[in-house]
């Protein structure tokens, strides 16, 4: 079809290129028609702001925002805020579309968004970040809204900082709108379940990957990178299922335990000292030797391109399950698949997070709050349908799961294009 430009050979991957490429080997799969395939692949709003703070010293610091709305197809875009120094425009691009494939894989109304700051939030005062939030929100007044644009945390965001986009929010309408945010505080309107679903959803994923490569979970080893909201719930709940984690992370080292790390104790140690570096449950060892341990399952849930084009023939584990977003580059999936590891990508298995969401605000908009096991059985429901669905497209034209992944998104988001027209 002649829309398939090469992408440049370099070691650290272009997060929206890295994209593209997959959902360019998607779309040919598709035979999708170049009219479509132009607006797909078209974010349909992108917006930079500047946010000038006070710092507590007092001086004045300007930080960088963004938002980009991909998608609003399916209906309101939906996607996380991430505070991060590497935060840029093409990484929230990137993240943008993901957020639109993953609804339409799990097949939640929603279309993509994401959101960013520049900055780094470990060394600012809760005082700064509440300002900085506060700003971004008044900046972003016209774009967010229940029905068009709803926020969510992500890395380097929480509750806490939904609770003041949602207060922002609210105040420039007058009245309380809990359901312009998600991922809020229990008491505001957040939904049980919410804090770990991003968590569970890998692990149902994971199990379902599992069975199929009827690998027994009782015993079998998994390593985690990223001990933070997804990271460490994925290893909680996939040891309640039996295995063993042997193996964690953050951004200040790896763990190593072959007698399985001591989650409470990680868990523990990490609410003290807000950080696992100086941790003495298991044997020290970079992030990069972690992804590169002999594990059954690998749980990339820090940050994307981890695994790549320098690294991809040293993985040795057997199936990977996406926790974060883009944690594996496009050249490094090729050299995973003929390697016959199983990756259930990101836009699959970290989406029990939007998923959750999604009742969040159907709560929030019915007035209603539902138990902690109704959240769950539903959300499980879901991942576990989305995982079928897409394990049945990969057998049928022997693909991964990762392609298989983006031609149900794809195919769900041209049809519903094609049906209702350009918004
Ligand atoms: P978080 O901020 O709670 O935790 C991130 C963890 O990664 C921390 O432990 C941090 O120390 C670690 N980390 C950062 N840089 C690292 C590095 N270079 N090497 C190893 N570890 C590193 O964030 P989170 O919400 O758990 O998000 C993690 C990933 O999951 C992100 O890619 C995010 O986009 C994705 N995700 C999150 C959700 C959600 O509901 N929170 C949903 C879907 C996807």
């Amino acid at each position: 079809m002649g829309y398939i430009e090469p992408a440049p050979i370099t070691d650290k991957e272009n997060p929206f290129e890295s994209m593209m490429e997959r959902f360019n080997i998607a779309a040919e799969k598709l035979g999708l028609d170049l009219e479509t395939y132009e607006v797909l692949k078209s974010p349909a709003k992108q917006v930079i702001v500047s946010l000038p703070i006070v710092m507590d010293d007092g001086h004045k610091k300007v930080f960088e925002g963004y938002r980009v709305i991909h998608s609003n197809t399916l209906g309101p875009s939906k996607g996380g805020v991430r505070y991060d120094m590497d935060v840029n425009l093409d990484e929230v691009k990137a993240l943008a579309a993901w957020m639109t494939w993953k609804c339409a894989v799990v097949d939640i109304p929603y279309g993509g968004a994401k959101g960013g700051i520049k900055c780094d939030p470990a060394n600012m005062s809760k005082g700064e970040l509440e300002r900085l939030t506060r700003a971004y929100t008044v900046k972003m007044y016209e774009i967010f809204g229940p029905d068009i644009d709803i926020p969510a945390p992500d890395m380097g965001t929480g509750p806490q900082e939904m609770a003041w986009i949602m207060d922002e929010y609210s105040k420039a309408q007058g009245k309380t709108v809990q359901a312009v945010v998600t991922g809020k505080p229990l008491v505001l309107g957040g939904s049980l379940g919410r804090v770990e679903a991003t968590g569970r959803g890998v692990m149902v994923s994971a199990m379902e990957a599992l069975r199929k490569m009827k690998i027994n979970p009782n015993g079998a080893t998994a390593a985690i990178q990223g001990f933070g909201n997804v990271g460490s719930n994925a290893a909680k709940l996939l040891a309640q299922k039996g295995l063993k984690i042997t193996a964690i992370s953050d951004h200040t080292g790896a763990f190593f335990n072959p007698d399985g790390i001591d989650l409470r104790e990680a868990s523990e140690y990490r609410a003290t000292y807000k950080t696992l570096e100086g941790f003495t449950g298991g044997e020290k060892i970079t992030n990069e030797a972690l992804l590169e341990l002999e594990v059954d399952v690998l749980v990339p849930a820090a940050k994307e391109d981890v695994i790549n084009i320098k690294n991809a023939d040293a993985i040795k584990a057997k199936l990977i399950v996406e926790g974060a977003n883009g944690p594996t580059g496009a050249k490094a999936d090729k050299i995973l698949h003929e390697k016959g590891v199983v990756v259930v990508p990101d836009i699959l298995a970290n989406a029990g997070g939007v998923t959750v969401s999604y009742f969040e605000w159907v709560q929030n908009r019915l007035g209603y709050k539902w138990t902690r096991d109704r959240v769950n059985r539903r959300s499980d429901r879901i991942m576990k349908e989305a995982f079928e669905r897409v394990f049945g497209i990969a057998e049928k034209h022997n693909v991964s799961l990762r392609i298989a992944s983006y031609m149900v998104a794809i195919t769900k988001v041209a049809d519903t294009y094609k049906l209702r027209g350009s918004f």
